[in-house]
């Protein structure tokens, strides 16, 4: 449930109204923007006398939310949120590049691509240091030598830097990251989900393998119950019969997140993808449908990387794309 207020409350008002919610044991979320100010009632509203709040003179309505998703849901919060991260911003109008190698693997490398992706008008680095693998023979990152590396480049550039975690245990590591990563394989990882929403860092919370939209939004909203409001979705194609790609790019799901929550939404057309050939295309095609950023990797050497070369561009592929998805967003505007 929630109650739009009127205009003119004070804050007085807002607090003795939010208290005589709380009394009835329902929690409360307050959402101020630049044309409403609504009370998210979260909990069990079957306690609240629907009609009686209605009535009182500084509310202007009530309306019921049937999603079970509140904080993410944007009828509670209208207003897109604006994630800003050094220079960067991403949602509400304003679009991310994020671009780097899939993993750091020395820091000649991470330094040469973060240069060569910032010349082409990055806005964001990325670069895995804790790597999800399905084999646990193949290279599972450099690990806190990883956030190390990606730190000089971020010195070395300006670029603010997203990196993924896989374990709580590490988030001490994780204190100069500008966003903090939640792969695909654990975006369901309760457990991770509410830890990181303790922390007031952005998180880029990947939707999994095999999970529908609103999984997703119940995952951003367990990072959102905490407390941590700075959450952006990221679509990175989901498992289908289809083999011709590495996964099946549900862009649908750019519109469709943005009907359901004022969160930022980015597309990773790399991973969605999995050949570089068809990344240039989609990630034109992310930018088409309205999101907010896309995520690519980019490789200084593809043909050696360590992880997911064949869906690595090349710094001058990038380059390309990068020009190509400035003309997009020009276009649609
Ligand atoms: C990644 O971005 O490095 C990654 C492992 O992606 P995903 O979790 O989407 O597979
Ligand atoms: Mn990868």
């Amino acid at each position: 449930m929630i109650a739009v207020l009127k205009q003119n409350v004070t804050e007085r008002q807002i607090e003795q109204l939010t208290q005589w919610i709380k009394n009835q044991n329902v929690d409360v979320h307050l959402s101020k923007g630049k044309d409403y100010t609504i009370l998210g009632l979260i909990g069990d509203t079957g306690r609240i006398d629907r009609e009686l709040l209605e009535s009182l003179e500084i509310v202007e309505s009530v309306k019921l939310v049937s999603e079970p998703f509140k904080q993410v849901n944007r009828k509670l919060h209208p207003e897109d949120t604006i994630i800003t991260v050094g220079s960067a911003k991403i949602g509400g109008g304003h679009f991310a590049l994020i671009a780097g190698p899939c993993s750091v693997e020395t820091e000649e490398q991470i330094i040469e691509v973060a240069r060569q992706v910032k010349a082409s008008g990055a806005d964001i680095l990325r670069g895995g240091a804790f790597k999800p693998r399905t084999s646990p023979y193949a290279f599972q990152g450099l690990k806190g030598e990883g956030i190390r590396l990606l730190l000089e480049a971020k010195k070395v550039t300006g670029l603010p830097i997203v990196t993924e975690i896989m374990n709580i245990r590490s988030l001490d590591l994780f204190e100069d990251v500008d966003i903090i990563q939640v792969g695909a394989r654990n975006m369901q990882n309760f457990d991770l989900l509410q830890e990181l929403g303790k922390t007031k860092k952005p998180i880029l919370l990947k939707r999994g393998l095999a999970n529908t939209l609103q999984e997703l939004l119940m995952s951003a909203e367990y990072i959102m119950s905490e407390g941590n409001e700075n959450v952006i979705l990221c679509e990175r194609g989901i498992r289908t019969f289809e083999t011709m790609s590495r996964n099946t790019l549900d862009l649908t799901a750019v519109p469709i997140l943005h009907e359901l929550s004022h969160l930022p939404v980015v597309v990773d057309p790399s991973h969605a993808t999995g050949r570089v050939g068809l990344v240039p295309p989609m990630a034109q095609a992310a930018a088409a449908a309205g999101a907010d950023g896309i995520m690519v990797e980019v490789h200084n050497n593809p043909a050696c990387a360590l992880c997911d070369g064949a869906q690595s561009l090349t710094p001058a592929q990038f380059d390309e794309v990068a020009r190509k998805v400035r003309r997009v967003r020009e276009a649609i505007l």
